[in-house]
């Protein structure tokens, strides 16, 4: 059989996983992996515990130049693949560099969603996905005093929780356009008791509302104004506003995308030789098999990742489909969050509350009997349910 030439875009969670499937069954093929960060492979989630200063930047390394050697695997960093052309087999760099491949996968991840805010294209702001932003952010949080963050999901409360442990001084103003804080991973009841955490530490949280305009002020000093007229001043501001499939790129290949590349169970894409794996993957969800969802989370890009890389390599894998899940530990509470947890047919929720405790648990059973999603809040021992909902 002629040698593969597998290419992997994307030196993270999916990729590197990919990667050392491919390895474990196909010890010969070539394997080139490209990244647009020029980077080692680092964690992205411990990137808050880097700007809080609980760890060092080497810690966030997970794989050192050794392991690419190790797999044989030709490591490509600081190259952007532009185009992708199914018909010719090959990736295109930013150099104008083709990469021919026998077998791609797309493991890209995600990317900020920029709101199209009046201004934004003429404001210094600050968002949290890469090493270099968390890098930016923490050599400016150590100098500002105000801080206005727009966004108020998962990555904007991290980024909070992280600046407000290493600069005590800062006051925050999260600004987000939603009724509540996280509502993507938590109901109403969970969001308000993380609400109040927040404002007990001297964060001011304005939900329902809506930044229509950013200026530049002297000084550095910047200007947000909301909907209802309200003008907020600040040092810096932090746009967590989400983030979105990295799948530019791909237009024009013919590869099908939704809001990710759609890929079917084996994470195989339209295109026979190509698959895709991890935030820019669109794949069945494991809860409703008849929709598809992006879930940008690190273990479902490294199971993704594996399914991917084995099927790359002549194995007949198949994903389960994809699972929403989170822990939010920040603020002096954690909150997890797994699978369902918003009202629909067929589904009971029960919960309990002990308000002195601080505690809150919601669990979502179908049928009466199958547990299919969770939302634990209190100390950190509310993680343990997790377990009930994985099973
Ligand atoms: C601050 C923060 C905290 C997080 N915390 C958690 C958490 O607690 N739990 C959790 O489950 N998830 C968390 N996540 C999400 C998690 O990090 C992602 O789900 C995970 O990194 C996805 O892995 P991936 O391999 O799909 O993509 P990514 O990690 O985004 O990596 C994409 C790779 O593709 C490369 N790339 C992109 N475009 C191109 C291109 N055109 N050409 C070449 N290379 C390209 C990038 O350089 C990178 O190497 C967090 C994310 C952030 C930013």
């Amino acid at each position: 059989m002629p040698q593969e030439r597998y290419v992997i875009i994307g030196n993270s969670a999916a990729g590197l996983n990919a990667a050392e499937a491919i390895r474990e069954i196909d010890g010969e093929g070539e394997i080139t992996l490209i990244s647009a960060e020029d980077t080692l492979a680092y964690s992205r989630v411990a990137t808050p515990y880097f700007i809080s200063g609980e760890i060092g930047d080497r810690t966030l390394f997970f794989k050192d130049a050794q392991f690419y050697r190790d797999l044989n695997i030709t490591p490509l960093l600081g190259k952007r693949v532009t185009a992708v052309e199914p018909a010719q087999n090959r990736v295109v760099l930013n150099d104008g560099t083709g990469i021919p491949y026998t077998k791609l996968l797309i493991g890209t991840g995600s990317t900020h969603q920029i709101p199209p805010i009046q201004g934004v294209d003429r404001v210094e702001f600050f968002p949290h996905w890469t090493l270099e932003e968390a890098r930016r952010i923490k050599e400016k949080a150590a100098a500002v005093r105000e801080v206005v963050v727009l966004g108020g999901g998962f990555i904007s409360m991290l980024t909070i929780n992280a600046m407000h442990k290493c600069n005590r001084e800062i006051r925050f103003t999260v600004v987000e356009l939603m009724d509540q804080v996280m509502p993507r991973l938590l109901d109403r009841q969970a969001a308000q008791m993380l609400e109040e955490q927040m404002r007990q530490q001297g964060i001011e949280v304005r939900t329902g509302a809506e930044a229509v305009e950013l200026a530049e002020l002297p000084g550095g000093r910047k200007r947000v104004t909301l909907k209802d007229g309200s003008l907020l001043e600040a040092d810096m501001i932090v746009m967590a506003t989400g983030v979105r499939p990295n799948i530019d790129f791909l237009q024009g290949s013919g590869i099908a995308v939704q809001r990710g590349v759609l890929v079917d169970q084996q994470m195989r894409t339209s295109v026979e030789n190509i698959f895709a794996a991890g935030d820019c993957a669109e794949c069945a969800d494991f809860l409703h098999r008849e929709r598809t969802v992006v879930h940008a989370i690190w273990p479902t890009a490294v199971e993704q990742g594996k399914v991917a890389g084995a099927n790359m390599a002549g194995k007949r894998l198949e994903y389960p489909g994809s699972l929403s899940m989170n822990v939010l530990d920040a603020f002096g509470m954690t909150f997890t969050s797994i699978g369902l947890f918003q009202e629909e047919a067929g589904v009971e929720m029960l919960s309990f509350t002990d308000p002195e405790r601080r505690i809150y648990r919601k669990l979502a059973l179908k049928d009466g009997r199958r547990i299919v999603g969770l939302i634990a809040a209190g100390g950190a021992e509310e993680v343990r349910y997790m377990g009930a909902v994985q099973s």
